[in-house]
């Protein structure tokens, strides 16, 4: 037990050591059924996406997968990206050449909103929309 502690005080020396810098991950987004999303690097690597709760909604999201992603955050791993938070618009989706937000809107209330799923007024499914992130 007291070997546990001190391995634990370790990783925690390590981790904040190690505090977060900021990079960008570009990529290929794959999206499973069960488990974190994947991106597949340029460079032909596969890394596990991790996010708050929103992010971990979008990327679970199978509308998305195959889209050329950019994602802001940090490696926690060699294998493992961790996301910022999805206020600081840490994911982006490629299309048409420009970078757009993840959007879900609701045509019959008027309402957008960042994740997925039933319409928080009427509760019809939402309708996936990239937008221009300059667009107000
Ligand atoms: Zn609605």
């Amino acid at each position: 037990m007291r070997i546990c502690l001190v391995l634990l005080a370790l990783a925690g020396l390590a981790l904040a050591d190690a505090l977060p810098k900021t990079e960008t991950l570009r990529g290929t987004l794959q999206v499973h059924g069960s488990g974190p999303a994947t991106v597949i690097t340029d460079d032909h690597r596969t890394i596990a996406l991790d996010g708050d709760e929103p992010t971990s909604k979008v990327l679970a999201d199978p509308r998305l997968n195959g889209f050329s992603i950019e994602a802001r955050g940090h490696f926690t791993s060699a294998g493992r990206f961790l996301l910022d938070p999805s206020h600081l618009r840490s994911l982006m989706v490629r299309q048409d050449g420009k970078l757009k937000l993840v959007t879900y809107f609701c045509g019959v209330c008027n309402i957008r909103a960042y994740i997925p799923g039933p319409c928080a007024c009427c509760q019809r499914e939402t309708v996936l929309e990239l937008r221009d992130p300059d667009e107000k």
